[in-house]
């Protein structure tokens, strides 16, 4: 089985059978990916790089590192300290994996716009909005409510953030940044990904049209926001399930 980031620099080849998928909604992978992350698993004998142009770790605790592309975003690999396992996301896998989730962890720590599991909360009461990304390169605040927020299930969407994404429309001009260090990334059709240079966390989409959106997992305080969709579901991946009750639509509009 191959994955690939999305501009193709990083490609790696794994041999099944790999571990069910861990969904993990700790603030470290909910800042990471943009949303929550998730991850399946396999031995290094099992693993092999076979293109590693941009890849970037970011030690993110004492004892483990992750990988993203450095020229494109995308959200990679997690690899905990003196472990002959890596880690990695299967957003980013190419066909279907065959794989189910497993387990969600971290559940008490997902964003107080959606739930782990079921029906997202009501929203939260809010002033303004921090955004930080993981190593605290790049800090903004912007006035809340986050208000609706959209899951995206695109390809581009999972290759970036390894699992799916979800964000809320914004006025670019009205993020107030403290700290900025991003690399913009170009997609085919002309939209823009923002991301940390630094620890590769997702922070905005730009659509090609200028419509701009900020990633839900990046803020930091009480959002006042609410998952209120799903898009791009007929590109959803095999290995989860959406269980929340909420609208989707297969492709970028609700029927
Ligand atoms: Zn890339
Ligand atoms: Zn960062
Ligand atoms: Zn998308």
């Amino acid at each position: 089985m191959r994955g690939a980031c999305s501009c193709g620099g990083v490609v790696f080849e794994i041999t099944p059978p790999l571990r069910d998928v861990i969904a993990c909604h700790c603030s470290q992978c909910r800042k990471w990916s943009g949303h929550y992350w998730a991850a399946t698993s396999v031995p290094h004998d099992r693993f092999r790089l076979v293109a590693a142009k941009g890849l970037r770790w970011f030690r993110s605790s004492p004892t483990a590192k992750r990988g993203f592309c450095g020229t494109c975003g995308s959200k990679l690999f997690w690899q905990p300290e003196g472990e002959e396992r890596i880690s990695l996301s299967p957003g980013v896998l190419e066909g279907p994996t065959g794989l189910a989730i497993a387990t969600h962890i971290y559940p008490e720590d997902a964003g107080d716009y959606y739930a782990a599991e079921g029906p997202p909360p009501e929203p939260s009461l809010t002033g303004n909005l921090q955004g930080s990304c993981l190593c605290g390169a790049n800090r903004f605040t912007l006035p809340g409510p986050m208000g609706e927020v959209t899951a995206c299930h695109c390809h581009q969407c999972r290759t970036s953030s390894g699992h799916f994404a979800a964000s809320f429309d914004a006025e670019e001009s009205a993020l107030d940044w403290q700290a900025q260090e991003v690399t913009e990334h170009r997609a085919p059709g002309g939209s823009q990904r923002g991301f940390c240079s630094t620890c590769g966390s997702s922070l905005y989409f730009r659509a090609a049209d200028g419509a701009f959106s900020v990633e839900a997992g990046v803020v930091d305080n009480p959002t006042g926001g609410r998952l209120a969709s799903h898009i791009f579901v007929a590109d959803k991946g095999d290995y989860y399930g959406l269980d929340d009750g909420l609208p989707q639509a297969s492709g970028a509009t609700l029927p």
